[in-house]
C-alpha cells in the first residue's frame, strides 16, 4: 500500500496524458473495469520506484451542459477526498486563469494538500506560466510536459516523502498507549510538512529542554497517567520517544527525550545527548515548547535548542517550569520577559507561559498557546490584503536606491505555509539589503499578527 495521488484541474490541461504517462498506457484505456467509477479513473501509477494509486479527473470536457461547472466541482471534491494528495495541473502556456483559480480555491477549502503542477513546460515554453503560478499560493509550482516526460524527476523527488508519511501513518493507526518511535526523516529537499494538512492530524508538539526541566513530569500530566516516560526502557536510548493522547479536546503527538537521559549514567554523556536528542524531536515537530527550569533559565543549551528550532521553522512556546517554587513572581516574570527578549530576539513576540508541571498549574494557559503557535503558524494571507498592505509599507518607507537607482516592489504573494513564506517580485533582487528585508518581516509580523512563528521572505525578479 501507498499513498493515493488525484490529479486534478481545469479541462485541458493535460490531466489523461499525465495519468496515462503514469499507469501506463494500456492500463489507462481499460476504462470499464470492475470498480472503477465513471467519472473518476483509478490506476496503479508508477514512478521510478515509486508506486501508488492515482486518480483521473479527466474526461469532463465532453459534457457540454450548463451543469459542467458544477459537475466539475463535486468530481474534484470527491477526488480530494478520495486522495492523500492533490497533483493540481494548470497549462505553463495558458498561465494562470480565473477558472484555475476557482479550482485552487476549491482545494483551498477542502483543505488538500497541494502538489502543483505546471504542465506543457517543455523546454521553456512553461517558464511565464511557471512563474505566474506562484500567485495560486499554493507553493513552489514544479514544471513538467506531459507528453515529453519531463519533470518527473522533480515529480519524484517531491512525491516520495508521501511514501514514508503514509508509512508513519499506518503505524500511527496504533492504540493510544503505544509508544511510537519515528524513523529519522531523510534530507528531503522537500519538506514534507509544506504538504501536510492541519485538519486530521495529531498536532506535532516536541518538549525539549536540558534534564531535569521537568520533561517528563509535564508529559505525564498532559497525557495524563503515568504510563510512558518514567522508567528506563531497552532499545528506546537514541530515539524520539513520542506518544499520542487527547489533551483538552486536541489530539497531540508529544515528542520527548526523557526516556534515554534517565539511564545515562555519566553526566557529560547525559548533557551531550540530550541536546542530539532534543535537536531530533524538533525535527519531527510543527510547535517546539522549550521548556525551562525557573530557577535555572535560559541556560546556553536552551538558548541553543530554541534558536535551532527557529532555524527548523518551527513554532516556539517558551514555557517556564517550577512556577510552584517561585515567591516573588511579578519581579521574576518581569525579569524572565526582559532576559526573553534579549537573548532570542529572534523569536520575537513567542509567547512566554509560566506553569507547574507538578501540580497542573498553568496548563491550560500552555495548551492554548500551543494551539495559537499553531494556527498562526499555518495561516495564510490573501494576495490582495498583502499587496495593500505592501503598497502602505514602501509608502512609509520606500525601497533602497543603490547606484542611484531604486528597488521597485511589484507584488507579493504567500507562496508557502507551515511557516509562512511569502514572494516579493522586485527588480535585482539580489541588492536588496538584510535591513529592508527584516523591515518587511517584522512590519507583516504586526499587521498580520504573527508572533513567535519564522516568517520567510524570498525576493525574486519577473524576467
Ligand atoms: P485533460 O483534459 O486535462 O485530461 O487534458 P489532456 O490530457 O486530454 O490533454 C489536452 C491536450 O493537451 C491534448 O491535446 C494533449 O496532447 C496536450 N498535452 C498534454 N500534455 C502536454 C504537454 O506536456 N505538452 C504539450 N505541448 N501538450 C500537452
Ligand atoms: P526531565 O529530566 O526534564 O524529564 O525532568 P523530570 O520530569 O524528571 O523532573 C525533574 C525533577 O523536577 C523531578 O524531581 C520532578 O519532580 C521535578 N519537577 C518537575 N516539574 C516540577 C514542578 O513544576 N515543580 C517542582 N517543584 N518540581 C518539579
Amino acid at each position: 500500500m501507498s499513498f493515493t495521488l488525484a490529479i486534478v484541474g481545469r479541462p485541458n490541461v493535460g490531466k489523461s496524458t499525465l495519468f496515462n504517462r503514469l499507469v501506463g498506457r494500456k492500463l489507462a484505456l481499460v476504462d470499464d473495469q470492475p470498480g472503477v467509477t465513471r467519472d473518476l479513473r483509478e490506476g496503479d501509477a508508477r514512478l521510478f520506484d515509486l508506486r501508488f494509486t492515482v486518480i483521473d479527473t479527466a474526461g469532463l470536457e465532453e459534457v457540454t451542459d450548463d451543469s459542467l461547472q458544477g459537475r466539475m466541482r463535486r468530481l474534484t471534491e470527491r477526488a480530494v477526498e478520495m486522495a492523500d494528495v492533490c497533483l493540481f495541473l494548470i497549462d505553463g502556456r495558458v498561465g494562470v486563469t480565473p477558472s484555475d483559480e476557482v479550482f485552487a480555491d476549491i482545494l483551498r477549502k477542502k483543505n488538500a494538500r497541494v502538489v502543483l503542477g505546471v504542465n506543457k513546460a517543455e523546454g521553456a515554453a512553461g517558464d511565464s506560466g511557471a512563474l505566474e503560478a506562484w500567485s495560486l499560493g499554493l507553493g513552489e509550482p514544479v514544471r513538467l510536459s506531459a507528453e515529453h516526460g519531463e519533470g518527473m524527476d522533480d515529480l519524484y523527488r517531491i512525491l516520495t516523502p508521501f511514501r514514508e508519511e503514509f508509512a508513519e501513518r499506518e503505524a500511527m493507526n496504533t492504540p493510544e498507549t503505544e509508544v511510537d518511535i519515528p524513523e529519522e526523516l531523510g534530507d528531503e529537499e522537500v519538506d514534507p510538512a509544506a504538504h501536510r494538512p492541519t485538519a486530521k492530524k495529531p498536532l506535532q508538539i516536541a518538549v525539549i529542554g536540558r534534564p531535569n526541566a521537568g520533561k517528563s513530569t509535564l508529559i505525564n500530566k498532559i497525557i495524563g497517567e503515568d504510563r510512558l516516560l518514567t522508567g528506563p526502557e531497552a532499545g528506546i536510548t537514541r530515539d524520539a520517544i513520542s506518544v499520542r493522547s487527547d489533551w483538552m479536546g486536541t489530539p497531540v503527538r508529544i515528542f520527548d527525550t526523557a526516556g534515554m537521559r534517565k539511564k545515562a549514567r555519566v553526566v557529560e554523556k547525559l548533557e551531550k545527548l540530550s541536546v542530539a536528542d532534543g535537536l531530533r524531536a524538533v525535527r519531527f515537530a510543527e510547535v517546539v515548547v522549550v521548556l525551562l527550569d525557573v530557577e535555572i533559565p535560559f541556560e546556553t543549551q536552551d538558548l541553543r535548542i530554541a534558536d535551532y528550532a527557529e532555524t527548523e521553522g518551527r513554532a516556539v512556546v517558551v514555557a517556564v517550569n517550577k512556577w510552584d517554587l517561585e515567591d516573588e513572581k511579578q519581579e521574576k516574570l518581569a525579569e524572565l520577559k526582559e532576559m526573553f527578549e534579549r537573548l532570542l530576539p529572534q523569536l520575537r513576540g513567542a509567547p512566554l507561559v509560566t506553569v507547574s508541571a507538578k501540580t497542573g498549574r498553568g496548563l491550560d494557559r500552555l495548551h492554548d498557546a500551543i494551539v495559537r503557535a499553531h494556527d498562526v503558524w499555518n495561516k495564510r494571507i490573501t494576495t490582495a490584503r498583502l499587496n495593500t498592505w505592501l503598497g502602505a509599507m514602501t509608502e512609509a518607507h520606500p525601497p533602497p536606491a543603490p547606484g542611484g537607482h531604486r528597488i521597485k516592489l511589484r507584488y507579493m504573494t504567500q507562496v508557502k505555509a507551515r511557516p509562512p513564506g511569502f514572494v516579493v517580485m522586485c527588480s535585482r533582487p539580489d541588492e536588496m539589503p538584510e535591513s529592508y528585508k527584516r523591515y518587511l518581516v517584522n512590519g507583516l509580523r504586526d499587521h498580520f499578527e504573527m508572533p513567535g512563528v519564522p516568517i520567510r521572505i524570498m525576493f525574486r525578479s519577473q524576467s
